[in-house]
């Protein structure tokens, strides 16, 4: 069996790339490209919240001249400053971090911490008008190896508590190039809400003798809210989204706490859960949906946590956004205009429209079962390691 091959080069300001596919760059490429900002971030605590906040001003720095929407300006398509040659899919370490392996020192004080972790870019493919709804099987794999690979890399690193990958797409949620990419966070803390969320996994494993995402299959409403299942995920929409149409993808069994757990058929299940979701997503008002996903992966010791992928989308209506106000920023306390049941509904009618009409979808499970490439990818990838 042949592997999804994998090749790391570097840019001339030290910046690793690693390009994944069939298109090698020349071996040992080193990149001429412009320098890398000097360290200045610093992580600072509010006391009030018992939050650590990123400072960061070389980000400030970042050239926003020109439409980066637009191919011809993109940094990342082929030929542009990011990956200079012909490319399939690639990640690379962001040239304006908030957080650096090599942070800058900081004051001798208990409220300043160094701004140390690791900010990386995935590419999702060379097409800078595909999304991930758009993506086919092959390439969906693909990308969800790609993540496997670096996430595994990161959480095995002892300097990292946290790694989350996660996509902010459309300028709605901040994103200013067009071009379909992820990134992925390696922070040096558990933040604030991760940390909550693992209190409260605790507190439920402690009053009922169960893991909470294990439960939540056997909630008596569950089912009104579920929009789409396979043997290894479940699509719904949660019992109290703070964000209209606000889903998640939950992995069903445990055990499976992070991206490198997935089976061979797990991350075929995972990416026709995606595919679906994604290609609702984009059926639901006047085209392409802003959102951002976030992939929940277990920090250490955290054995009730099934990994989950959040979509949350940042439209009410059409053309209309749902603007994080004062009262949810402040106090982080949500109203939310669409009832989840309902959501739950509509989303799952846009599911079974994909079905109907296209049915030769190959992101029916058994339709990439039988795309031997596809599966080989997700096979190549284990034999990596
Ligand atoms: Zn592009
Ligand atoms: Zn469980």
């Amino acid at each position: 069996m042949t592997r999804l091959p994998r090749y790391e080069v570097r840019h001339a300001d030290g910046r690793r790339l690693w390009v994944y596919g069939e298109k090698a760059p020349e071996a040992g490429l080193e990149l001429p490209d412009g320098h890398r900002p000097p360290a200045t971030g610093q992580l600072r605590l509010d006391e009030l919240s018992g939050a650590w906040v990123g400072i960061v001003p070389s980000r400030n720095k970042r050239p926003l001249t020109g439409d980066r929407r637009d191919r011809e300006a993109c940094p990342l398509c082929v030929g542009g400053p990011e990956v200079p040659f012909p490319y399939e899919a690639a990640v690379f370490e962001n040239r304006f971090p908030a957080l650096r392996p090599d942070p800058a020192d900081v004051p001798a004080d208990p409220r300043f911490a160094p701004a140390r972790g690791r900010c990386e870019v995935v590419l999702y493919t060379a097409d800078h008008d595909a999304a991930l709804a758009t993506l086919g099987a092959p390439e969906l794999l693909r990308v969800i190896a790609i993540w496997r690979d670096r996430s595994r890399e990161l959480w095995a690193d002892p300097a990292h508590e946290y790694v989350l990958t996660f996509e902010n797409r459309g300028e709605a949620v901040g994103a200013t190039i067009a071009h379909p990419h992820g990134q992925i966070y390696a922070l040096d803390h558990i933040p604030p809400i991760i940390a909550t969320r693992l209190a409260s996994l605790e507190r439920y494993r402690e009053a009922h003798a169960a893991c909470w995402y294990c439960a939540a299959d056997r909630e008596p409403d569950a089912s009104e809210r579920r929009v789409w299942e396979t043997e290894g995920f479940v699509t719904e929409v949660p019992f109290a989204p703070r964000w209209p149409y606000q889903a998640r993808v939950r992995a069903r069994r445990h055990g499976l706490r992070r991206l490198a757990d997935l089976t061979a058929q797990e991350q075929l299940d995972l990416a026709a859960s995606l595919h679906r979701l994604a290609a609702s997503y984009d059926r639901l008002f006047d085209g392409p949906l802003p959102y951002m996903m976030v992939i929940h992966e277990a920090p250490e010791g955290a054995d009730d946590w099934h990994l989950t992928f959040d979509f949350l989308p940042a439209s009410r209506a059409p053309g209309v956004l749902k603007i994080r106000g004062s009262v949810e920023t402040a106090t982080g306390f949500f109203v939310n205009d669409v009832l989840p049941e309902a959501a739950a509904d509509q989303l799952r009618a846009l599911g079974e429209q994909i079905e109907a009409l296209a049915p030769a979808d190959p992101f029916t499970v058994e339709a990439v079962e039988q795309d031997e490439r596809a599966v080989q990818i997700a096979a190549r990838e284990e034999e990596t390691r």
